[in-house]
C-alpha cells in the first residue's frame, strides 16, 4: 500500500508538532503535511515533561541572552556548539511567546506576567512552567493549533520501519499501520525525524516506555551518522522503585537533598549552587554519597538518598507541585507534605543523537532532525534542565519551516523503490523474529537494561564498558534465536518488542563505543579511570557511523566555539 505527502513528520512530540504546525502555517496550508506516531498522539513521551521551558524573559530584571548561551555553554562542558547556543538563546523567548499566543495556561505572577522558576544550572529563574505539567499543556497548545490547518494528516499508532535513501536521495518511510495491519510506503518530498530520545535501554529511567530510539537507530542504519552518544544524562531524582521522575522544579522551589545523617550533602560538591548545580554534578553527588555509605537501602540494590520538601509547606507544594505530591502518593506511599521522597539518579536524556547543522539538516538532502533524536550539539556533555522543551520548540520551528520550504520549491515526489518496500516487508514479518525460540526477547532486554545500569551508569571505567561491550555482541547474537510467536499483524506487541529491541542494542553499541575511546571525564561522561577533562585531545564530537560487518566507525568533528574558550568548571 501506498501513501503520498508533501512534508513527512516522523513523530508527536513537542518536536514534531511544532515542526508540522511550521510547515503548515508557511506554505499558508497549501503543503500536504502528514505526521506518523508509534502512539496516540497525545501519548508521546512529551507529554510528561514537568518542570519547565527555558527562555529568558526578564532582561529589565538580570537575565540576559548571554548570560543562558554562557549557563549552557557551561553547563555542557564547553562540548556545545556556540554557535548553535547563541542562536537557541535568542529564539527560546520567541516561542514562550508564541505559545502563549496560541493559548498555553502560562503558570503567572499575582502581577499577570509570565511566572519563572529555578533550575539546575541556570543563573536566573528562567525554567517558564505550567504548574508541574509543562509538557502536557504545551502538546496540547500545538495540537489546538494544529486544528486550524486542513491539510495535516495523522498516521496515530503506525510504526515506521526505516527511512529509506536511495543513491542518497530520500525517498519515503516504510511503516506498519498497527491497527489495520497494512505495510505502507510513505512518499514524501522532505522528512523530519522526530522520534525522540533512545534511553529505555536502561532499566532505572525516566523515560516513557516507548522511547526506544526508533528514529535514532533508523537514521543510523541509513547512514546518518549519530553525535556524541556517549553523553547520557543521569537525573538526579528518579522516584524509587519506579524511576519515575521527581522534576528538577522540586529542587529548582527549594527542596534539600539529604543523606542518612540528615546533612545537605551538596556543601560538599557544590558549595555555591547547592541542589540546583547541573545534573552531571547532583548525580554524581548522589552516588557518591550512596557509594561512601551515607544513603538509606533499597529494593534490588536501588540505595537512594533523600529529597526533602516538608519545609516549604502544603500550599507551595500543592500550588507549585501538585503532580510530584500525586506521583510520590500513588508510586511510592509517601506524602511529600509530611515525609521525604526516595530518588537516586536515573537513565533520562541523549546528548547524543542525529548528527545535523545548525539548521537541523541531517547529511541526507531533502531530511532533517529535530528535539531529542537530533544531536544539533545544543547541550554537548550535560544538558541543563529544561534546555530541552524549548529546543524542541526552537528546532521544530526551524526544521519544520526548512523542509516546507524544500517541499515548495518545485521539487517532485520520489518514485517508491519497490523493491527495498519489500526487502523491508519480508524483513519485518518474515525475518524477524524468526529463530529457534530458545531466546525469548524481554530476557534478552532485561540483561541490556540491567547491563547499562551497572556498567555504563554515572561512573565508569573503560574494563567496566569493555564488558558491557562484548555482553552487547553476546545479546545480539542471542537476537537471532527469537521467535515471534505472535502471527498477526494487529498490535502485535510481541514483534514491536523484538524491533525494539534490535534497535537498542545497536544503539547501545554506540554509547559504549564511544565511551571507550573517550579516555577523559566530561560532563556526564564520568571515568574513574579518566578523571579529569582533556581538551587538548577531546574537545571533539565524536561520530559513530554504521558498520554492518562489525563495530561503529568513530570519527571527530571539531567543536564550534565563538564566544568563550573552556575554563574549569565550578559551582
Ligand atoms: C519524565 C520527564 C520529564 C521531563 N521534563 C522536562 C522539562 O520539564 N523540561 C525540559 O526541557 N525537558 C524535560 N524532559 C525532556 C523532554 O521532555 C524530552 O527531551 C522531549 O519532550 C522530547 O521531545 P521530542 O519531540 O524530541 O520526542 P518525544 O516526545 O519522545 O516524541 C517522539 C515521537 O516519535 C514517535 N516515534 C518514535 N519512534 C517511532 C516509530 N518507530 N514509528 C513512529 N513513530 C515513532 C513517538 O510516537 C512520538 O510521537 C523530560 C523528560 C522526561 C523523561
Amino acid at each position: 500500500m501506498e501513501a503520498k505527502h508533501d512534508v513527512l513528520i516522523l513523530g508527536s512530540g513537542l518536536a514534531g508538532l511544532r515542526a508540522a504546525v511550521e510547515a503548515a502555517r508557511v506554505s499558508n496550508d497549501t503543503l500536504d503535511v502528514a505526521i506518523i506516531s508509534r502512539v496516540q498522539l497525545m501519548r508521546s513521551h512529551s507529554v510528561c515533561a514537568e518542570g519547565g521551558t527555558a527562555a529568558v524573559m526578564r532582561p529589565e530584571e538580570g537575565d540576559s541572552l548571554e548570560l543562558h548561551a554562557w549557563d549552557t555553554v557551561r553547563g555542557s562542558d564547553f562540548l556545545a556548539d556556540q554557535d548553535v547556543v547563541w542562536r537557541f538563546v535568542g529564539e527560546s523567548p520567541k516561542e514562550i511567546i508564541q505559545l502563549d499566543h496560541w493559548g498555553i495556561p502560562w503558570s503567572r505572577r499575582p502581577d499577570g506576567r509570565i511566572n519563572q522558576r529555578p533550575f539546575g544550572g541556570h543563573s536566573f529563574d528562567r525554567a517558564t512552567f505550567a504548574e508541574d505539567k509543562t509538557g502536557f499543556f504545551e502538546m496540547h497548545t500545538l495540537y489546538d493549533t494544529l486544528q486550524k490547518y486542513a491539510r495535516v494528516t495523522r498516521y496515530d499508532e503506525c510504526y515506521v520501519t526505516s527511512i529509506v535513501i536511495e543513491n542518497g536521495v530520500f525517498k519515503g518511510l516504510t511503516a506498519w499501520d498497527l491497527a489495520s495491519g497494512k505495510f505502507i510506503f510513505l512518499r514524501g518530498k522532505a522528512l523530519v525525524i522526530a522520534a525522540g530520545g533512545a534511553c529505555r535501554m536502561y532499566g532505572f529511567t525516566t523515560y516513557s516506555l516507548t522511547a526506544t530510539g526508533d528514529g535514532m537507530a533508523m537514521a543510523y542504519r541509513a547512514g546518518m551518522p549519530l553525535k556524541d552518544m556517549e553523553f547520557v544524562q543521569f537525573h538526579p531524582t528518579g522516584l524509587i522503585p519506579s524511576g519515575i521522575l521527581i522534576t528538577e522544579g522540586a529542587r529548582g522551589e527549594g527542596g534539600y537533598l539529604k543523606n542518612n545523617k540528615d546533612e545537605r550533602f551538596m556543601e560538599r560538591y557544590a558549595p555555591s549552587k547547592m541542589e540546583t548545580a547541573p545534573r552531571d554534578i547532583v548525580s554524581r553527588a548522589e552516588m557518591t554519597e550512596i557509594i561512601e555509605g551515607r544513603g538509606f537501602e533499597g529494593p534490588e540494590g536501588l540505595d537512594y538518598v533523600h529529597i526533602d520538601l516538608r519545609h516549604l509547606g502544603a500550599d507551595k507544594i500543592n500550588e507549585r507541585l501538585p503532580l510530584i505530591r500525586e506521583v510520590a502518593i500513588k508510586f511510592a506511599f509517601i506524602d511529600p507534605i509530611e515525609q521525604p521522597i526516595p530518588v537516586r539518579p536515573a537513565a533520562h536524556y541523549c546528548m547524543g543523537g542525529i548528527h545535523t547543522d545548525i539548521d537541523g539538516a541531517t547529511l541526507v538532502e531533502g531530511v532533517w532532525a529535530a528535539g531529542e533524536v537530533a544531536c544539533v550539539s545544543l547541550h554537548g556533555a550535560n544538558r541543563l534542565g529544561s534546555n530541552s522543551t524549548a529546543e524542541c520548540l526552537v528546532w521544530g520551528k526551524i526544521t519544520g519551516e526548512k523542509a516546507a520550504r524544500y517541499a515548495m520549491n518545485g521539487k517532485k515526489l520520489p518514485d517508491i523503490p519497490t523493491q527495498k518496500f519489500r526487502d523491508e516487508e519480508k524483513r519485518v514479518f518474515e525475518t524477524t523474529g524468526n529463530g529457534d525460540g530458545s531466546e525469548s526477547v524481554f530476557a534478552i532486554r532485561t540483561e541490556l537494561q540491567r547491563t547499562m545500569d551497572h556498567n555504563v551508569g554515572v561512573f565508569r571505567t573503560g574494563p567496566d564498558m569493555k564488558q558491557a561491550l562484548d555482553k552487547i555482541k553476546e545479546l545480539r547474537n542471542r537476537m537471532r534465536h527469537v521467535k515471534v510467536v505472535d502471527n498477526s499483524r494487529i498490535y502485535n506487541t510481541n514483534l514491536i518488542a523484538v524491533l525494539e529491541t534490535t534497535n537498542l542494542i545497536d544503539l547501545a553499541e554506540t554509547i559504549v563505543v564511544g565511551g571507550i575511546a573517550r579516555t577523559e571525564s566530561r560532563g556526564a561522561h564520568s571515568r574513574t579511570d579518566f578523571p579529569t577533562r582533556d581538551d587538548a585531545s577531546w574537545l571533539k564530537h565524536t561520530m559513530a557511523h554504521y558498520n554492518p560487518a562489525g563495530e561503529p566507525r568513530l570519527d571527530y568533528t571539531p567543536v564550534n566555539i565563538t564566544m568563550w574558550k573552556p575554563v574549569e568548571r565550578k559551582y
